[in-house]
């Protein structure tokens, strides 16, 4: 007699198709089936609990079943759940436009929804595009981007990421940008720090963008960590480099801060808190608490003004998705943004983040680097002398495995174990994380 679990489960095998997910692992370790989730923790049907120490993929900010969350959730559902946003606008969306701009660097002006990162980057990258056309610099079609660079996975977005496993099965048909090797501070090949370097990294982005601005739109960054490529993390100084270049000769600078806005470097915006100016900033994940898919693309005056005219000269922007600004959605994020913004919330964020960093010293006897900005940390396993460690051995997985036994949810980068908790972690919570990864860890190894 199989159980109630195992019957649904067998039935998820069946018809279901899990993202980036290899099925054949699912014969010895199936999915978990969570049935709630209340704060930091994941319930499955048995009740067994596991903290989220990934936030559920890096969105969740307040914890799961927020009650003011939920309210505001439930307050605009009894209104209207969703309209068109074509010829039609709504208080939830106006609201969030005028937050957004208030909060962001000065000069973002316009807000452009849409519903997932990967789409908030797509749109970046269509308006750059267009942008130039308008101006009658219609050579203007590359895109730079870093090696270790991830962006999202539509076909646009992938074009523009740097990372193998992402892009390798697909690379016939994606147009070719510019690939820049980036930064890479734990393999430093200047042998620098990243606290005290100059981001003499920068050198080849500083001669790709000299030696290509004539047929360059933009370059798109990740500011200050890399997630998708193993929370990869560098100075501030390498985005002021680069500002400072795209400025001089005439290249869009696209932020995508879709997984480290809100909050998780302890700011709300990386380029708010380091006074810099892209002409587009990507925002999605944590703009919702985790609660509903809703993304956004900031840009300035300059850029909207490009597309602005009579209707037959056919400059409007021809983008459209039909669950563009979902009110339910919107109103969400209004009350995700009043919680981050209430309250020094971010001020609170402090002593987390310190204690995030006194725990890590934990990891210092391990073959790697554990790494922190903010509230994001990661620990890098390697064997002796930064060698990655044989891909078949798959030691993150095992991490993993090890992390379910002890109700911890991770999923490692390949052998990067990682930390993103939804920001209301206590500091106990952030002890007990720490100190049962680092257990998880030498079951592995030892
Ligand atoms: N950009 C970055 C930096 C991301 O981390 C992600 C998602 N991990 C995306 C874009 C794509 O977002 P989505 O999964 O919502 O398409």
């Amino acid at each position: 007699m199989i159980s109630e679990n195992q019957s649904e489960l067998i039935r998820d095998l069946h018809h279901v198709w899990h993202p980036c997910t290899q099925h054949k692992d699912y014969e010895t370790t199936p999915p978990i089936l969570i049935e709630r989730a209340e704060g930091i923790y994941l319930q499955d049907r048995q009740g067994n609990r596991y903290m989220d120490v990934i936030a559920s993929w890096w969105v969740n900010l307040f914890g799961h079943n927020h009650p003011r969350l939920n309210k505001a959730l439930t307050q605009q559902l009894e209104k209207m759940a969703h309209v068109m946003f074509a010829g039609i606008t709504h208080q939830p969306a106006i609201d969030l436009a005028d937050s957004l701009v208030a909060l962001s660097p000065s000069g973002l002006e316009k807000v452009f929804f849409s519903d997932n990162g990967s789409t908030a980057v797509e749109v970046a990258l269509k308006m750059s595009l267009q942008y130039w056309q308008e101006k009658g610099e219609s050579q203007k079609v590359q895109f730079a981007y870093l090696k270790g660079g991830y962006h999202g996975e539509t076909l646009g977005a992938l074009s523009v990421c740097g990372l193998e496993i992402f892009r390798g099965k697909f690379e016939k048909v994606l147009p070719s940008h510019l690939p820049v090797e980036g930064p890479d501070c734990f393999r430093c090949p200047y042998g620098l720090q990243r606290e005290s370097c100059n981001a003499e990294c920068f050198e080849p982005m500083e001669k790709a963008l000299g030696e290509n601005s004539d047929t360059l739109a933009g370059v798109i960054v990740e500011p200050l960590v890399q997630g998708a490529a193993g929370m990869m993390m560098y100075p501030p100084i390498y985005l002021k480099k680069l500002q400072t270049v795209c400025e001089s000769l005439g290249i869009h600078m696209i932020f995508d801060e879709i997984a480290v806005a809100f909050g998780r470097t302890g700011s709300l915006f990386v380029c708010g808190a380091h006074d810099l100016r892209p002409t587009f900033l990507c925002l999605s994940k944590g703009i919702t608490s985790g609660y509903l898919p809703l993304s956004a693309t900031l840009t300035t005056d300059e850029i909207y003004s490009a597309f602005y005219g009579e209707y037959d000269d056919m400059k409007l922007f021809i983008h459209s998705h039909s669950y563009s600004a979902n009110p339910l959605a919107c109103a969400v994020a209004n009350e995700t943004l009043k919680m981050l913004t209430e309250n020094n919330f971010l001020e609170s964020l402090k002593p987390k983040i310190a204690t995030l960093k006194e725990c890590g010293k934990q990891f210092e006897g391990l073959n790697g680097e554990f790494r922190q900005t903010g509230m994001i940390a990661a620990v890098e396993l390697v064997k002796n002398n930064k060698e990655r460690h044989p891909f078949e051995k798959r030691i993150g997985y095992q991490v993993f495995l090890e992390g379910l036994k002890r109700g911890l949810f991770m999923r490692p980068l390949g052998d990067v174990v990682y930390f993103i908790p939804p920001l209301v972690i206590s500091e106990a919570e952030i002890e007990t994380m720490l100190n049962t990864a680092h257990d998880c860890i030498n079951a592995v190894l030892r």
